[in-house]
This record gives C-alpha cells, sequence and structure tokens, in this order.
C-alpha cells in the first residue's frame, strides 16, 4: 500500500493568519514545526494501518515548509518548486491513496480560515468543467487522472465540508472551528494529532476493503476557467494560445487533467505578473 500525503499549511492545527503561514514572519517558525507535526501523525497512522509507502508532497508557498529532520522517516519528502505536479508531487499510477493534510476553503467561503485559491491576490474564483472548486477539487481532480482516489481531508470545518460536498464521505479530521476569515476555536496539538493519525488509519483500512469514494474523474475535455481579480491579470493570462475570455474569466480546455493542471498552473503564474 503506497500513499500520497498532499500538504498544505492554512489548515494547519492552530493556524488563524497570514503571519502564521508567510517565510520571513516570526510566527511562520512556529506554524511550519506544527504543520510537520500535523503530517507526521498521518505518517504514523497510516502506517500502522499497513502502509508501506508514504510520501509527502509539501504544497505550501514554494514547497519548503516541512522540517525533514523532524518528519518521520518513513516517509520521503517531496519539496522545492517548481516541480512538475507542485502540491501533488508524487502522484503517479502507483499510489493507492492519497491524504490531504492542513487544507484550506476556496475563495469567498464563510467561516473559512484563509480561505483563497491557489493565489490569494490573483484568482477570484475557479471552475473544473461546471464545478465551482478550490484547490481541493483541482488536486483530487489530478489524482484522478491517474485513477487515484482522496481518502482523508484535515482542516477547519468549511474546508472538510467542500472536500466531502465534491467528493463523497472521505475521512475528515476537523482541527479548528472556523469562526470568520481570521477566528477559529482551535484544538490543542495534542487532540489533532491523535484525531488525524486516527483518521488517516480509519482512511488507509476502507481503502484496503474497497469501502472509499471513487476517484474523482471529469468529464472530457476539462475546461478550467479561472475569474481574476482584475483585468489586466486575464490581460496576462489571455497571453496563452487556445484561451477564452469574457470579462475577468479566462479558460483553458485540455483533453485530460494533467494539461489541465498545467495549462490552469501556467495561467495564473502569468497574470500574477
Ligand atoms: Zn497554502
Amino acid at each position: 500500500m503506497k500513499i500520497l500525503i498532499a500538504t498544505d499549511m492554512e489548515g494547519v492545527t492552530g493556524v488563524t493568519t497570514w503571519e502564521q503561514v508567510t517565510p520571513g514572519h516570526a510566527e511562520y517558525a512556529r506554524f511550519r514545526k506544527q504543520m510537520t507535526e500535523d503530517v507526521n501523525a498521518a505518517i504514523r497512522g497510516a502506517s500502522d494501518a499497513g502502509a508501506d509507502e508514504v510520501i509527502v508532497a509539501d504544497g505550501h508557498w514554494n514547497g519548503s515548509n516541512i522540517l525533514i529532520e523532524d518528519l518521520d522517516p518513513r516517509a520521503r519528502l517531496n519539496t522545492g518548486s517548481p516541480s512538475p505536479f507542485s502540491m501533488m508531487q508524487g502522484i503517479d499510477e502507483s499510489i493507492d491513496g492519497v491524504i490531504f493534510v492542513g487544507y484550506h476553503a476556496r475563495n469567498g467561503s464563510p467561516n473559512a480560515i484563509l480561505d483563497h485559491t491557489w493565489s490569494s491576490r490573483t484568482v477570484a474564483n475557479v471552475w473544473l468543467n461546471d464545478i465551482l472548486t478550490g484547490e481541493y477539487g483541482l488536486n483530487a481532480a489530478v489524482a484522478g487522472h491517474f485513477g487515484v482516489p482522496v481518502i482523508m481531508v484535515s482542516g477547519d470545518q468549511t474546508a472538510c465540508a467542500q472536500v466531502t460536498e465534491v467528493l463523497g464521505d472521505v475521512e475528515t479530521a476537523i482541527v479548528k472551528q472556523a469562526s470568520s476569515r481570521f477566528a477559529a476555536e482551535c484544538l490543542s496539538p495534542q487532540v489533532t494529532q491523535e484525531m488525524i493519525c486516527l483518521c488517516a488509519e480509519r482512511a488507509v483500512v476502507r481503502l484496503a476493503q474497497g469501502d472509499i469514494p471513487e476517484p474523482f474523474v471529469l468529464d472530457v475535455p476539462i475546461a478550467v476557467t479561472v475569474e481574476f481579480f482584475s483585468s489586466d491579470m486575464a490581460d496576462r493570462a489571455t497571453r496563452i494560445p487556445f484561451t477564452k475570455r469574457e470579462g475577468t474569466r479566462v479558460s483553458i480546455t485540455m483533453q485530460e487533467m494533467a494539461s489541465a493542471y498545467n495549462g490552469f498552473r501556467a495561467m495564473v503564474m502569468l497574470a500574477s505578473g
């Protein structure tokens, strides 16, 4: 059994502010350690349930947040950027299941810590075909491209609800109850690590029993539509051939999800200037 743990930082235990997830701020050092511990809890749970290979993708910011010296030695770490599959680096047909750790809700969500979609300064909304989604949907669709299901998510209550809405009944570890974009009632790391560990264990057991929702596979062709915050961003994104524009919305249509993911990332990189 081979598991990919795809991580982000906004949904990590105790995080409520941008400073806590932004390199260069004093608080960041505390929370990259906390991120590492949330990930370790998932590695422990997955391994206890029989996973013999665990790969971790560091998916926040520049992909250099997890402290490798503190990482459970049973896992290997994909770190640094840009990598071919970004937040999903390590995904391929050999992976049996994906665990999301530290995930956050899509931009515009109420009661959601640091809600955004890929870039908080650039992207207002993203649709995959007609499905309004966040990073969780993009990343789950990349897993689906390889026939791999997402089996668990950790984050605040809104992130977990958005993931189960699109993917079905996956395991959820709610580490905090958000009451605004920057406020939440947070559980202690002692409690959340136990929760994440048990949740990962249950998810891998269910995966082995065939009791987990199907991989997230989109109808082809796949249209990725990005609504940008301003028209100059859309101006730059439309320099990519074969894009279509309507107002601040730019879409690109591809025959399969790996290319659609590349198209999405290229649009956002250009738009961000
Ligand atoms: Zn992030």
